[in-house]
C-alpha cells in the first residue's frame, strides 16, 4: 500500500514541468573536476554558468579570484594552475550562486544581474526584489 502510494507520488512529481522557477528544486550544479599534474580542470564550467544563467566569463572571473589562481577558459572547460579538490570548487560555486544568482528575498534563481555604471544589481524576476552586489 505504502509502496503504491510512493510510486504514485513519484510519478506525479515527474509530471510536474521542471522549470528554473521551482526554487525548492533548484540544485546548484556540481563541478566535474579533474586534476592533471599541477592543473585543475573544471570540465563543465560553461554548463554550470548556463544553469545559473550567468556568463561563463563572470563565473570564471569569480573563481580565479576566490581560488587565487591563474587560469583560462578552453571551450566549455576551465583550466586553473594549481590543485583544487572538487569540494573546494563546489563550495566556491555554491557561494557564487548565493551571492550572484539566488534572490536575497525569495531565494529563487530567476534573477538578472544588471550593471549600472560601477554597481551591479541583482534583480529578481519572481518577486521584483533588487539588491546590489559587489563587482568582481
Ligand atoms: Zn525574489
Amino acid at each position: 500500500m505504502t509502496e503504491n502510494y510512493e510510486e504514485l507520488l513519484d510519478r506525479a512529481l515527474e509530471q510536474i514541468p521542471k522549470t528554473i522557477s521551482e526554487s525548492s528544486r533548484f540544485q546548484i550544479p556540481e563541478a566535474e573536476v579533474t586534476t592533471i599534474g599541477n592543473r585543475t580542470i573544471i570540465k563543465n564550467l560553461k554548463n554550470i554558468a548556463t544553469t545559473l544563467n550567468r556568463e561563463p566569463s563572470h563565473l570564471m572571473k569569480y573563481l580565479l579570484r576566490e581560488l587565487g589562481a591563474a587560469g583560462d577558459m578552453h571551450g566549455a572547460q576551465a583550466v586553473f594552475q594549481g590543485k583544487f579538490s572538487k569540494n573546494t570548487v563546489d563550495e566556491r560555486i555554491r557561494r557564487y550562486a548565493e551571492e550572484f544568482v539566488l534572490c536575497r528575498e525569495c531565494g529563487k534563481p530567476d534573477t538578472k544581474l544588471e550593471r549600472k555604471e560601477r554597481i551591479y544589481i541583482l534583480r529578481c524576476e519572481a518577486c521584483g526584489a533588487r539588491t546590489s552586489v559587489r563587482g568582481i
